[in-house]
């Protein structure tokens, strides 16, 4: 089986992505070498880990953070940068499975996610530029019904009325594509550029006295107390072990491999657009459809559009990423048609089945938490900080959000990504007849 940190990256080498450009990333941290002592070990330094670290550093444990790579360097410094509301399931779905009661108390924990984000960002991380505005964006009459339905059960339900509903017309005037029929703007969510954000975290964790080491990939834990993490040169005995490596994990643990399932997602970064970036979105917001496969899409800080789209459960990436981009942009924007492409990249996340995020026990002193399926740059940080209260020995918190139901993938580790390719194909076909 390939390892996941590897198969489409170098190794501690950022991706070439319009973030990543210009960033002053500073000399590697040493890779661990010999025997450590920790009270807390993390595995990956991604938004997940890094919010472990960081609370648990600040309420004064000794954690090492181990980074098979480099600090952001996984979804975590590459993403669309959306920070959205609640679950990539409906609010309605939630509350029918989970009950109305335990429904809520999930709207509350993803509520708190977004506002760690956004806090953190005015507070400590002014280079990731928070913006509030997130649409969500429909291609039928029904489909605009029914967002605008969500947005109503939102406001009834949990009093959440920061949500605009718009009509073809209004929202002809903010996204500018043929295509649309209309759909929602959530000023409650927002998007950031995602790297500083990590950089920041890092930053945070560090000062509050967490040691980071990179280039040091877990290859193995022994559980037991102390529980043994041992890397290629080194090891950390410690207390609890927290893992967060999300769609970049290698195989390591079962019960994690069979419900937390990479995929790849790419974007695509134009040349400044100068004036005509308000011919495509007339307002600083984060545009997301409704598609299977996903297409979503922001203005830079410098006018460019940074388009992406999930694309592929296969190992690899496709060749030519921004080829694959263009032609969706141009079908979205008929304007950009000709317009250069400076940027290109992709990288991994986790999702699992139901698309809920998972969070795991693997034994007493042993948490994981993935597979946050493209709402994690609000729910990762949350996860983090559920982690780190259960090592600390409140487990109240993680105990509820790991009744989140994510069952396992059907057809076991090696099966499931070929299954889950299948099922992307057909869902893209689905797309492109409009079902
Ligand atoms: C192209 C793209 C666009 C996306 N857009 C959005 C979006 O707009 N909004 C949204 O909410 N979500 C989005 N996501 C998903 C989001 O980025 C992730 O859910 C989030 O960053 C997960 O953070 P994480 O810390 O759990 O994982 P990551 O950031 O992936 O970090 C995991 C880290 O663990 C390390 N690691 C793994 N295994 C080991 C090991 N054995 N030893 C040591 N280190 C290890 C990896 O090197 C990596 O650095 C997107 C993802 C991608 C790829």
């Amino acid at each position: 089986m390939t390892n996941a940190l590897y198969r489409n990256d170098r190794p501690a080498t950022y991706p070439a992505s319009y973030y990543a450009q210009g960033v002053n990333f500073g000399p590697e941290r040493a890779a661990l070498h010999g025997e450590q002592r920790a009270d807390v070990c993390v595995i990956g330094a991604g938004y997940t880990g890094l919010w472990a670290a960081k609370t648990l550093a600040e309420n004064g444990l000794r954690v090492i953070v181990l980074e098979a790579h480099r600090t952001g360097f996984g979804a975590s410094g590459r993403n669309g940068g959306q920070v959205r509301s609640g679950f990539n399931k409906s609010p309605r779905w939630i509350a029918q499975r989970l009950g109305k009661d335990n429904a809520r108390a999930m709207w509350d924990f993803a509520q708190e996610g977004k506002a760690m984000v956004r806090d953190f960002c005015l507070s400590h991380a002014p280079k990731a530029q928070f913006k509030s505005g997130v649409a969500d964006v429909a291609y039928t009459a029904p489909d605009v019904r029914a967002l605008h339905d969500e947005a109503d059960f939102l406001r009834l339900e949990y009093g959440y009325d920061l949500i605009e509903k718009h009509s073809n017309d209004s929202f002809q005037a903010i996204v500018k594509s043929p295509l649309y029929h209309g759909g929602i703007v959530d000023m409650g969510a927002g998007h950031l550029h995602p790297l500083h954000y990590a950089l920041a975290l890092v930053d945070a964790a560090e000062s509050a006295g967490a040691i980071i080491h990179e280039r040091s990939e877990v290859h193995d834990v022994e559980s037991g107390q102390p529980a043994l993490v041992r890397t290629g040169q080194g090891r950390v005995l410690a207390d609890s072990v927290i893992i967060a490596g999300n769609g970049y994990l290698p195989h390591l643990f079962p019960k994690v491999a069979s419900r937390v399932l990479p995929i790849n997602s790419f974007m695509i970064a134009t040349a400044p657009l100068g004036a005509r970036a308000t011919d495509v979105l007339a307002r600083d917001i984060a545009v997301a459809d409704n598609k299977h496969v996903v297409n979503y899409f922001r203005l830079s800080d410098d006018g460019r559009l940074l388009f992406g789209g999930r694309a592929n459960a296969s190992i690899g990436f496709p060749r030519d990423i921004a080829g694959l981009l263009r032609g969706r942009m141009e079908h979205m924007f008929p304007q950009l048609r000709g317009v250069r492409v400076d940027h290109a990249w992709g990288g991994a996340l986790g999702i699992t089945t139901t698309r809920l995020p998972c969070l795991l026990r693997l034994a007493p002193n042993m948490v994981a938490a993935g597979g946050f399926s493209g709402h994690g740059v609000a729910l990762s940080g949350l996860a983090g900080r559920v982690m780190a209260e259960a090592v600390a020995g409140q487990t109240a918190r993680f105990d509820t959000l790991s009744t989140l139901p994510t069952p396992r993938f059907p057809g076991g580790p090696m099966m499931r990504t070929p299954m889950l390719a299948a099922a992307l194909t057909w869902f893209g076909l689905r797309d492109k007849l409009g079902l």
